[in-house]
């Protein structure tokens, strides 16, 4: 009896699309239903999301991989439709530079590796071109092929529920007469549904604003994304949120989103593009700026090297956290690094503190009057305190010392939803329970013309 071989295959891409349209996560559910009857999916598409902090993103550097078994005898037919997927659904722009690698087996280490740097750091083209020569069974590019980047970060960034936590979204993506449209979400639902499913669901409604988050702007083919903890959850939020127009298909994710990820590999080093993760000292108070923007010089303990660490105004009330630090506090500060040139100097965009120490000031005031009580007054210099209402005097008096009362306290602090990078941790997510595995579940995707 011939025995059917059965071969795992790991397809990655990124950089499709551009502002002008398309979407990574739609061709990734375009290639989906073109595969389907020939492939077995041992995962869900992961949307990776990679350094934030690059500055040659559309918008959240988001990559996708699909970890797929596949029949020896399709293994080639499964590669060519994904090259000619992405060769008809790329947004041809001279921004786009689409990528796409292709690996057999067991990923190695030195990808996961790879893909460990790229949530962190900036890669060059160079560099992942050799790894893709290297690694990859086959690779593919278009344009200057900067997506290949992306494509080997999100199949070396495997979500192993033993090692990493993990979330879910569902993308819901609309038809092609309505791309461009106004989008009709009604967004009272919105809020019933995450009232409803909180905190299984994340970061659909801005607390502080109460604005609805969960559908983006202009021509995207994204209608909405609800993020969550699990596939059936979202199934569900897709239920209770009313639209009034038809969708052309929907998929659900795995991903790094909401997690923290880019800061667990992240170091306390100045580099600019990079994620930053270090133990800061206050050495200036806070100043808030033109715009709105608070600056404090701070001091990085493990490197004795002095930095100036910002929280911008989109961050709205974190602001006035970091507005209340004072020299001498000591917090964990997380975020990005960028060359600014107002003041020629980089800055540590500022995503999440750890406030872990106040320090302790006082302010003067002269002392109470032993015999009348009464607030004294100075008796010149060197003389002591006077009493102007018993007239008593004491050369020996001096300034009493009181402690300030201080405004902030010690705890984790986060700018609000809307000013949240993809891969932020959310505060409701804190208490949730961290995944030990996952399991695909039936209508994980699906596209309406099937029917
Ligand atoms: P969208 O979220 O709409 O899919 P995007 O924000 O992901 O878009 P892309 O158009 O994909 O933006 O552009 C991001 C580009 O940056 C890709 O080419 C990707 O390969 C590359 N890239 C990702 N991570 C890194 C990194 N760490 N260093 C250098 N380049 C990177």
């Amino acid at each position: 009896m011939q025995q059917i071989s059965k071969i795992t295959l790991h397809i990655g891409f990124d950089d499709t699309d551009s502002l002008e349209g398309s979407c990574t996560t739609f061709i990734a559910t375009e290639l989906i239903n073109r595969l389907h009857k020939r492939v077995e999916f041992l995962d869900y598409p992961r949307l990776i999301r990679n350094n934030p902090n690059i500055p040659w993103k559309t918008r959240g550097n988001g990559a996708i991989a699909l970890t797929l078994s596949v029949h020896e005898d399709f293994v080639e037919n499964v590669i060519s439709t994904s090259i000619n997927t992405i060769e008809e659904l790329h947004q041809n722009n001279p921004d786009t530079n689409p990528g796409i690698v292709i690996l057999k087996g067991k990923i190695p280490k030195e990808i996961h590796n790879f893909a460990s740097r790229a949530l962190t750091e900036v890669i060059s083209i160079s560099k992942a071109k050799e790894y893709a020569e290297r690694y990859c069974y086959k690779h593919h590019f278009i344009g200057n092929g900067r997506g290949i980047i992306g494509g080997l970060a999100a199949v070396g960034n495997e979500l192993n529920p033993e090692e990493e936590d993990f979330t879910y979204e569902i993308l819901t993506y609309r038809t092609s007469d309505y791309i461009g449209k106004k989008r009709s979400l009604n967004d009272e639902s919105v809020r019933r549904m995450d009232e409803q499913l909180s905190p299984l669901v994340f970061n659909n409604i801005d607390e502080e604003s109460r604005k609805v988050l969960i559908n983006p702007a202009g021509l995207d083919p994204v209608l909405y994304g609800i993020r969550g903890e699990n596939p059936e959850i979202l199934l569900q939020a897709k239920e209770l949120v009313q639209i009034e127009e038809p969708l052309d298909s929907y998929c659900i994710f795995r991903s790094n989103q909401g997690t923290d990820q880019h800061f667990k590999y992240s170091k306390p080093i100045i580099r600019n593009f990079s994620v930053f993760k270090g133990e800061v000292k206050v050495i200036e108070k806070p100043e808030t700026f033109v715009g709105g923007h608070v600056f404090f010089k701070g001091l990085i303990l493990e490197k004795n090297q002095m930095i100036d660490v910002a929280a911008f105004e989109p961050s709205k009330k974190f602001r006035n956290v970091i507005r209340d630090l004072l020299p001498g506090d000591k917090l964990v500060a997380y975020g990005g690094i960028r060359y600014k040139t107002e003041i020629q100097n980089f800055a540590l965009q500022l995503e999440k503190s750890d406030i872990h120490f106040l320090s302790e000031h006082f302010k003067e005031e002269s002392p109470f009057c032993p015999k009348c009580e009464k607030r004294m007054t100075s008796d010149g210099f060197n003389k002591g305190y006077k009493c102007k209402k018993c007239s008593y005097k004491d050369r020996t008096l001096q300034k009493t010392k009181i402690p300030i009362q201080r405004k902030i306290t010690l705890g984790t602090y986060i700018p609000p939803e809307q000013a949240q990078r993809h891969l932020v941790k959310p505060f409701r997510r804190y208490n949730v329970q961290r995944k030990k595995s996952f399991e695909i579940i039936e209508n994980w995707w699906k596209k309406s013309s099937n029917n």
